[in-house]
């Protein structure tokens, strides 16, 4: 049911934890600013009916006529429901309130699982996706969205954070991703786990951190986010974390992260990223 994508297309990047508040969100739009910087054209597909990345990149809800909802449920074009953001080589697939019902109606349709990934590959099949990455920021469940979100990407980015439930929501994460992978997207893998909030003073988050590095080796970033107030002030501002203050410890932690996914995805083989 799943057609391998043609190489040179856009690295998909689904940003998922069950758990609410561990940063997805924060994680998805600073990451793909961070991208943005460094040349790569990115969209960002707001899945979370909460549209915390909409209204954090600025998107005035009556500007949003469109978005994930009628891509999905709708049958609207990727292109129709895409909107520039104030990141330049950024774009975004916003949240509309309708996205809330999707969970319910979703269940009625066709393919129901595979609706993102049929509109990516419908608008890939008339030109090249002008992507070199798509972000997928998921609501915080394994519902049908994330499974939505799973099944059109080539990988999960996991933002953790270090807090005594940590691991045991992360197998509930992980064995998922492995029944996606088995039944409905073979080439699905976990892209990185990366810890969020983390602040070095806290005992139990470096508890945290050492078990989930042993756990999971290389693929945990090196980069660890920190506890920042500026990242958490930006949103209000309409603004990536990047924009409203790059000098700060957290948007500096995402600057490194970007660069060492673009280090990660480079040394994948048989891909191509354009460069910078
Ligand atoms: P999720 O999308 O997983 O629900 P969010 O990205 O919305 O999580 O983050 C939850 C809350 O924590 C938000 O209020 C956000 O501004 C804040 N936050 C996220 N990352 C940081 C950080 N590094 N430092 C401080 N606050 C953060
Ligand atoms: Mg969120």
């Amino acid at each position: 049911a799943v057609e391998p994508r043609a190489p040179g297309s856009p690295r998909i990047i689904a940003i998922a934890n069950q758990k609410g508040g561990v940063g997805k969100t924060t994680t998805a739009v600073n990451l793909a600013t961070a991208l943005s910087a460094c040349g790569r054209r990115t969209l960002i597909v707001d899945l979370d009916p909460q549209g915390n990345a909409s209204t954090g990149l600025a998107l005035d809800s009556n500007q949003r006529r469109l978005g994930a909802y009628q891509v999905l449920v709708g049958g609207a074009s990727l292109a129709a429901a895409t909107q520039p953001t104030v990141v330049p080589n950024m774009s975004i697939v916003p949240t509309t309130p309708d996205l809330a019902g999707a969970e319910i109606e979703l269940i009625e349709l066709d393919r129901r699982e595979y609706r993102l990934r049929d509109a990516l590959a419908r608008a890939a099949s008339k030109e090249p996706l002008p992507y070199d990455f798509i972000i997928i920021d998921c609501p915080p469940s394994l519902s049908l969205l994330t499974l939505n979100a799973m099944v059109a990407a080539d990988c999960v980015l996991v933002p953790l954070q270090c807090e005594f439930y940590a691991l045991e929501g992360l197998s509930q994460l992980m064995r998922t991703i492995d029944r996606v992978k088995r039944a409905l997207n073979p080439v699905l893998e976990i892209q990185g786990v990366v810890l969020t909030m983390y602040d070095k003073r806290s005992s139990l988050n470096e508890q945290v951190a050492s078990d989930v590095r042993a756990h999971f080796g290389a693929k945990v970033y090196e980069t660890e986010i920190p506890r920042n107030v500026r990242v958490a002030e930006a949103p209000s501002h309409g603004k990536p974390a990047l924009l409203y203050d790059i000098r700060c410890a957290g948007s500096q932690a995402y600057v490194r992260l970007a660069g060492e996914l673009l280090k990660r995805e480079h040394g994948l083989s048989g891909r191509s990223l354009s460069a910078a």
